[in-house]
């Protein structure tokens, strides 16, 4: 058992503990193998999702831009694009 500092508030912890006592960020280490799945799991989520909405914008963008002739569909796809590639590095 080794005690490492926290990262969060400087404090020693153990590094077997599953979260700092004193301020309850979680300790990298111990907890790092049970917590790092679901994070994960989560942040593809999350990114998908977003990407799911970029991929609306452009869709509704493209539509708009057949239907008007350019102006708000151009824009439209743009903010899409941008949401879509944001959605791909979360
Ligand atoms: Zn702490």
């Amino acid at each position: 058992m080794a005690l490492i500092s926290c990262t969060e508030c400087g404090k020693e912890v153990s590094d077997k503990a599953a979260s700092c006592p004193n301020c309850g960020v979680p300790i990298l280490g111990a907890s790092a193998v049970s917590l790092n799945p679901q994070s994960h799991a989560k942040v593809t989520r999350t990114g998908a999702k977003w990407e799911g909405i970029g991929f609306i914008l452009i869709i509704v963008g493209m539509i708009m831009a057949m239907a008007s002739q350019g102006g708000f569909g151009g824009l439209l796809i743009a903010v899409g694009f941008v949401v879509f590639i944001i959605g791909r590095f979360k």
